[in-house]
């Protein structure tokens, strides 16, 4: 069955490597569900596909969690989505609106406040153990190579603290129903806070040439759906980024 983690277990550092670098080493010791490991400051956040984050002393929201599901990995495509729903929910709640784009950014304003990343660990058979990871702009991170947001900017002076509770209690509720029912359950409010659904976007891959369509919103495994002149596509979450045209 599911540890219960209705109660988190907080530790807050100054400095670390990686929240998620961390809390993957937690994991394997035997880390608890419902583990939270908060960072003042990394000194080597990553992002997705080896890229890195990064964040002036004092501006984010830096933190990671350790979830463990009764699903196995296989049972898992569409989480990063959904644990975007959950920020959606935490910030619109505290009156940010903030937009999804795909498979795991937050934007305001078309530029980015926020990412994810998602590492799973386990034998691919048992019961998956996931670290999410998550960088909030609480204000600005300093130079960025794209576009970025951040709160106090936005006219959103919000404190860490109450972020962080209003993050977790939304992840809480998200995190429970996809162990029972997977993003199926998201798929809806997914779209209805996504950016660029109906616009020319391009696809690209770190292989490969480019895709150029429309966006078409996502299938009940998170795939983005592109029409493209050859016909409706599928990409999943991996190797994959996606650009407004
Ligand atoms: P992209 O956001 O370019 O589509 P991605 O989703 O793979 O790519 P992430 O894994 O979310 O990217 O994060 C890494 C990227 O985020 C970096 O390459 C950089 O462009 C950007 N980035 C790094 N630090 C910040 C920050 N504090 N705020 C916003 N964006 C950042």
């Amino acid at each position: 069955a599911e540890a219960a983690a209705d109660t988190w277990t907080l530790a807050l550092v100054d400095e670390t490597d990686s929240t998620n670098t961390q809390l993957t080493i937690r994991a394997s010791a035997g880390a608890p569900h419902g583990l939270v490991l908060a960072a003042e400051r990394q000194s080597a956040g990553r992002g997705r596909l080896g890229r890195r984050w990064q964040a002036r002393l004092g501006s984010g929201l830096t933190f990671s969690l350790l979830w463990r599901f009764e699903r196995g990995i296989a049972g898992l495509p569409g989480l990063s989505l959904a644990v975007g729903v959950a920020l959606v929910r935490a910030l619109t709640a505290l009156g940010v609106p903030v937009a999804l784009k795909w498979p795991n950014d937050l934007l305001i304003d078309g530029a980015k406040l926020a990412g994810i990343l998602i590492e799973l660990s386990g034998d691919a058979l048992g019961p998956a153990t996931v670290v999410i990871g998550i960088g909030l702009n609480v204000a600005d991170p300093g130079p960025i190579d794209q576009p970025v947001a951040n709160l106090a900017a936005a006219g959103h002076p919000l404190g860490r603290n109450q972020l962080l509770a209003a993050v977790l209690n939304a992840l809480h509720d998200v995190l429970t129903t996809f162990n029972r029912e997977g993003f199926a359950a998201f798929r809806e409010e997914w779209t209805a806070h996504a950016a660029f659904v109906g616009e020319p976007v391009r696809v690209s891959f770190s292989h490969g040439q480019p895709v150029e369509g429309i966006a078409r919103g996502v299938d009940d495994n998170g795939a983005l759906l592109v029409e493209t002149p050859e016909g409706l596509r599928t990409f999943h979450v991996g190797e994959v980024s996606l650009r407004r045209r």
